[in-house]
């Protein structure tokens, strides 16, 4: 085994320079899943009223809630919506759309695509964008797949319909352009496509979702939530990271946990040195930088 330079195609993500007076980025995403995730993962669940209620609490509760809260700190955010969240509380995104927030897709009924061809996979993502432009009249520009379950098609498949970035991967927690075309999917169109990683240790799913018979996890106090999610954010802001955090209005909406999230923003700004904006703000930056696109390769099985 010897050392040395990575080759070409795994060349990991360089740090970037942030505009003018900032050391870092914060971005604070809600993925406005509502029922969409359960049914598709859980077809029966829909006869469930308490789970469907459980659920239903993210867009009747815990939006207004969220749009409080960024309002007060003056701060714009990012929401994915999933194309049968938007048709089924249209006004709920207008509203978000109306508060000067970013729209963005999330599949149409947050299907999964582990194992799904580039055809079926291009069938959500136009639902999804035809859904979003039918209720809120927004082309979104960012691209978050359901579950954090991108195929090595997913980013050519964005780029043929003009998307400027994806939030699902995790090999980086820095922003990096990414080169469409790289193995598997359909024709490539060249390019590239700013990425902006995300982690699980930044998602309030693993924190607080407890669904009986669906995902039985035991539910964690938001003071350690809060203390990790603190402690993530000093340290990203020390390394020139970008802190991209994933909230679920069903899960954060709830009253302890929306004040964990509202002290976790006020404290990235008191930093006065963390640019916090929407993603798709953030993806704009980053493609002024002319980056070089990395290539992922996906794996041969021995
Ligand atoms: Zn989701």
């Amino acid at each position: 085994m010897t050392g040395g330079r990575a080759p070409a195609g795994a060349r990991p993500a360089e740090p970037i320079s942030w505009p003018e007076g900032y050391r870092a980025a914060a971005s604070f995403s809600f993925d406005v899943d509502a029922e969409s995730a359960i049914l598709y993962s859980s077809p029966g669940s829909g006869r469930r009223a308490g789970v469907m209620s459980h659920q239903s609490y993210g867009p009747l509760v815990g939006v207004p809630r969220i749009l409080d809260v960024l309002h007060r700190h003056g701060v714009r955010a990012t929401f994915f919506v999933p194309g049968y969240t938007a048709e089924r509380y249209p006004w709920v995104v207008r509203d978000i759309v109306a508060a000067g927030h970013e729209l963005a897709h999330h599949g149409y009924l947050h299907e999964s695509l582990e194992g799904v061809d580039p055809e079926t996979e291009a069938g959500y993502l136009d639902r999804g964008l035809q859904a979003l432009e039918d209720v809120a009249g927004v082309r979104p520009v960012g691209y978050r797949a359901p579950m954090w379950e991108p195929t090595w098609a997913t980013p050519t498949l964005l780029a043929e319909r003009g998307f400027l970035y994806d939030s699902s991967l995790m090999d980086a927690d820095v922003p990096y352009e990414l080169k469409v075309g790289g193995s598997g999917g359909a024709a490539s169109s060249g390019g590239s496509l700013v990425e902006l990683p995300i982690h699980w240790s930044l998602d309030d799913w693993e924190q607080y979702c407890f669904l009986p018979g669906i995902n039985e996890a035991a539910i964690e106090s938001p003071a350690k939530v809060e203390e990790m999610w603190r402690l993530e954010l000093a340290a990203m802001r020390e390394l020139g990271c970008l802190f991209t955090l994933t909230n679920h209005p069903f899960l954060t909406g709830r009253a302890s946990r929306i004040a964990v999230l509202d002290r976790l923003i006020g404290s990235a700004l008191a930093y006065g040195d963390v640019w916090v904006a929407p993603l798709g703000e953030i993806a704009g930056y980053v493609r002024t930088l002319g980056l070089t696109p990395r290539t992922l390769t996906e794996p041969t099985v021995p």
